[in-house]
């Protein structure tokens, strides 16, 4: 089985939240794979406006006929089924008393519903809406055995260090519970990529953030300002199967160097390009104007665009191996712009260099040029000095990869510098 897929498939059933032994237990999965380092930080310590909730642990919680005691809706079978941050109750109760804590939805009768109560105190479950129909009158004993108490926020960190102090910031939110797309394809692909990274050289660092949404990435800001300078790229990852075409999100800048790569690579694999809005995933706090970093984000299709979103359809199935794999490479192919890119200046200019007395030139004539050949004639006709390579690449409407490969070829003869 694929990496990736075995991943999933063990973070599917925890119970995350923003807090909790799901995303502690979700980090130590993680760190099967990638020496990450896991973060505690106490509940109530302040992280800019914000400050950080009591820790909050699911033990059961169900809803039961009280005349047969059949358990009509119970939080072993899908964890989707408490509202996250459910407060504690335990008692006998009417379908109308039960009726304002359930959620459910009426367009699609077999989903469950994600819903969270973070900073509003209350219980909930969330229940497909035949369920729902189901219930029947009551009275029902409720349970919810829950917790909310000082204790910590954890976030996973891990750094894959180059040989520039530069970095790359790539985050992904770990606080969704049985959601496979939105949540569990970004950590997966990113353990992925981070074991990848640290098997090659690269010139970037890369730093590898693993946190719940908004307080998770607002503590690691508030806690790392020396990191901040060196972050040349910040990239969030979510969303990276379930179907849609590539879509990036560009920083609120629109037009940084991250920018240029994941438009040049989505582009050419047919995806999408979609301008920044405040609204999102963590490229909120990234591109915020007190950090100002440069924050891109890399999805299929975002959130909120696909009905499944936020329901239990998004699942296993709903993901498939070959979009996550092109996700991933999409990924290591922006990367690369990131690493390589760089202006190069003909060293021959006078006229087209005769390619073959450099071994360039495919021996076989007669053929029409490949895009390796192509790649050479592009570079050697506007490596002015100023012209970087990506935009030598657009120009060509040839791969970066491609005339990355050629301008090494061509450096290695002389022929640019
Ligand atoms: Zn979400």
């Amino acid at each position: 089985m694929d990496p990736i897929r075995e991943r999933l498939e063990r973070l599917y059933p925890l119970c995350r939240s923003l807090t909790g032994d799901g995303v502690r237990r979700t980090l130590a999965i993680l760190a099967e794979s990638v020496p990450l380092t896991v973060h505690a930080v106490p509940s109530g310590t302040p992280a800019f406006d914000w400050t950080l909730p009591p820790e909050w642990n699911a033990r059961a919680a169900w809803i039961a006929d009280a005349e047969t005691g059949e358990r009509l809706v119970d939080l072993a079978d899908h964890t989707l089924h408490l509202v996250s941050y459910s407060t504690p109750f335990h008692g006998r109760i009417s379908r109308a008393e039960l009726e304002p804590h359930l959620h459910s939805l009426p367009e699609h009768p077999d989903w469950i519903p994600y819903r969270t109560s973070y900073y509003h105190r209350d219980w909930g479950f969330c229940l497909t809406q035949r369920q729902r129909d189901a219930l029947g009158d009551g009275l029902f004993d409720v349970l919810v055995d829950t917790t909310l108490a000082p204790g910590e926020l954890v976030y996973g960190e891990l750094v894959v260090p180059g040989t520039s102090t530069d970095e790359v910031l790539i985050s992904s939110h770990v606080c969704h519970p049985s959601l496979v797309n939105d949540n569990l394809s970004g950590l997966s692909v990113a353990v992925e990529l981070a074991q990848r990274l640290a098997e090659r050289e690269h010139r970037l660092t890369y730093r590898f953030l693993f946190a719940p949404g908004t307080v998770g990435s607002l503590t690691w800001l508030s806690r790392n300002a020396e990191v901040l300078p060196r972050l040349r790229h910040v990239l969030v990852l979510t969303g990276l199967g379930g179907g849609g075409p590539l879509t990036y999100k560009r920083t609120r800048h629109g037009d940084r160097p991250l920018d240029r790569a994941a438009m040049h690579v989505v582009g050419r694999r047919e995806g999408r390009v979609v301008d920044y809005s405040p609204y999102g995933y963590d490229e909120r706090q990234f591109n915020a104007l007190g950090f100002d970093l440069s924050a891109g984000r890399l999805t299929r299709t975002p959130h909120g665009e696909y009905p499944e979103y936020h329901t239990s359809a998004d699942d296993l199935g709903f993901v498939t191996d070959a979009e996550l794999r092109e996700s991933l490479t999409a990924i290591e192919e922006i990367l690369e712009v990131l690493e390589e890119d760089r202006t190069l200046r003909n060293l021959a200019p006078y006229g087209e260099p005769q390619l073959g007395r450099y071994g360039l030139y495919p021996t076989t004539g007669g053929r029409s040029a490949d895009d390796a050949v192509m790649a050479m004639l592009w570079l050697l006709a506007c490596s002015d000095g100023a012209t970087p390579v990506l935009a030598i690449a657009e120009r060509a409407g040839l791969p970066f990869g491609v005339l990355r490969r050629a301008a090494d070829d061509l450096e290695k003869a002389g022929l640019l510098g």
